[in-house]
């Protein structure tokens, strides 16, 4: 009776684990938690309303949730739901269920370049082995869905495996942070809260739900997803929970499990989602500067150069500008140091510069980039940008005419326009170019004479500097493909 009482002030009781703290289920209401509803992605609530026409839970989840509730403008909308993956891609037209370990499924909107995904997870079971069996009650769980259906756990407590369906407040439990692991439902615009995420986002704190040890073993890619976390909410003040932020640096040692492939997806999640500086302050905060991943330890080195913090800087500036970064951009702006050396020593010792760039980039690609296979594209655009440098010295003729058609010629140039904010070139030659893409024919001619002229009269620099007069323009030439493309040569 008493006890009837107490979960009625509290809310619905937690599911039967005992020792598990499921939380309760608090449902805040508009006017407390103020998200405003139109700013849910259309395709994310029809896909709510889909589901939940068709009988089942369903909800925007997780870092959605957060950042509309902390008035930042979410990159993606999540779904969770009680409707398994085959029910779910039952109910669209082009859904797909991906992934082994962790089976979700993308409901695809749109096509090509313009398309978008909205991902819906099924409610995640409580990590302990009794859901394998708890599962097996479960009638809507078909029987080749249970075949594949154990929770997988090697040695260390790393789970393996992860497709075992539960009720939402198991869900939510397995969630990492207390503010990733609210529920927003777009319809009754209810926000369902079973670990005080609310609370939590007031406070501005980052709290691991649950033991966090036990958190980072069971999965350690939690611990570069605390510094993701911790950085970009350091703007608006967030700081990890104590407990959450001690064990990160003496459980680094688990990372040495988890497949390099995620390893590397992380780190670019880490520099490539408008955070970069604030990350590597936070890495170097936590005292985890080494130890991630080895590419991570060189840009955390490095970071503190003036052409790889530019380039940084740079690609923080672009991701909240809203325009497109490329991995291979910045990779290559972190490993140019070496390139360089490699290539000097080889320019030093007599080897001609085309083969000597060429050699160096083979060196440092063995050196550095070894341990990421499978990634041909990122290793042949980073090899573009480099091997397009010297070229930018060659102004002449068709060299500069075939240059700039290059596919990669965007990305090539926004190099050597970085090289020259440091002074490594002059930023006249960065200005001639950009000048040059740019221009129509004929006044590419002309550029073409006065790089000609600057070169038998020097000072070179100061022709191009001084002459300023308005040119024929035409839309600078797109390079398809290329993340430093489509927009005009940058502001630096
Ligand atoms: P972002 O804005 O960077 O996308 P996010 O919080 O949405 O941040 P996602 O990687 O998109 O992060 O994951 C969506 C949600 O799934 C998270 O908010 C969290 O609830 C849950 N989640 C993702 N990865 C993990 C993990 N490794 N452990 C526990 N929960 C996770
Ligand atoms: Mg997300």
């Amino acid at each position: 009776m008493i006890k009837k009482f107490i979960q009625k002030i509290l809310g619905k009781p937690s599911s039967s684990h005992a020792a598990t703290d499921f939380g309760k289920r608090v449902e805040i209401p508009a006017s407390v938690h103020g998200i405003d509803p139109s700013l849910v992605d259309d395709r994310a609530l029809s896909v709510v309303r889909t589901l939940q026409d068709a009988g089942y839970e369903a909800y925007v989840v997780g870092g959605a949730v957060r950042d509309l509730l902390l008035g930042l403008r979410p990159k993606d909308f999540d779904v969770a739901t009680d409707a398994t993956p085959e029910e779910v891609k039952a109910l669209f037209r082009r859904a797909f269920i991906i992934g082994r370990r962790f089976r979700i499924v993308h409901v695809v909107y749109g096509r090509g370049r313009e398309h978008e995904v909205i991902e819906v997870s099924t409610f995640r079971a409580h990590l302990d082995n009794r859901a394998a069996e708890q599962v097996k009650g479960n009638e809507k769980t078909s029987k080749s869905e249970l075949a594949g259906m154990k929770h997988a756990v090697d040695s260390s407590g790393r789970v393996l495996r992860d497709n075992v369906w539960g009720p939402q407040d198991e869900d939510a439990t397995r969630r990492d942070f207390t503010i990733n692991a609210m529920y927003y439902d777009p319809e009754s615009q209810y926000l369902v809260d079973y670990h005080g995420g609310m609370q939590d986002a007031n406070k501005k704190v980052l709290r691991m739900i649950g033991d966090p040890v036990a958190r980072y073993r069971e999965d350690p890619v939690r611990i570069i997803r605390a510094v993701r976390f911790a950085a970009k909410l350091s703007q608006l003040g967030f700081k990890l929970e104590t407990k959450t932020a001690k064990p990160l640096a003496t459980m680094l040692g688990l990372l040495a499990d988890v497949p390099q492939s995620r390893l590397f997806d992380e780190m670019l999640k880490l520099l490539q989602t408008g955070h970069a500086l604030a990350s590597i302050e936070q890495l170097q905060k936590l005292g985890l500067q080494k130890g991630i991943y080895p590419l991570l330890d060189v840009v955390v080195e490095r970071a503190d150069s003036p052409f790889v913090k530019a380039a940084l800087v740079d690609t923080d500036r672009r991701v909240g500008e809203g325009k497109p970064v490329a991995p291979s951009f910045l990779l290559a702006c972190v490993l140019w140091a070496d390139v360089k050396l490699g290539w000097d020593q080889r320019l030093a010792n007599r080897v001609p510069p085309f083969p000597a760039l060429q050699e160096s980039i083979d060196e440092v690609f063995e050196a550095r980039i070894g341990d990421v296979s499978g990634r041909g594209k990122l290793a042949a655009d980073m090899r573009e940008i480099w091997m397009m440098q010297p070229r930018f010295d060659k102004r002449i003729g068709s060299t500069a005419f075939s240059l700039v058609e290059q596919a990669r010629f965007r990305a090539g140039f926004d190099f050597l326009r970085l090289r020259a904010e440091v002074a490594e070139v002059e930023l006249a030659l960065a200005d001639w170019w950009q000048e040059f893409s740019m221009a129509d024919d004929a006044a590419r001619e002309d550029l073409i004479q006065l790089a000609k002229s600057e070169k038998s009269s020097a000072p070179a620099t100061d022709a191009v500097k001084s002459r300023r007069a308005p040119r024929r323009r035409k839309p600078a030439s797109k390079s398809a493909g290329s993340d430093h493309s489509g927009d005009a040569p940058s502001d630096h």
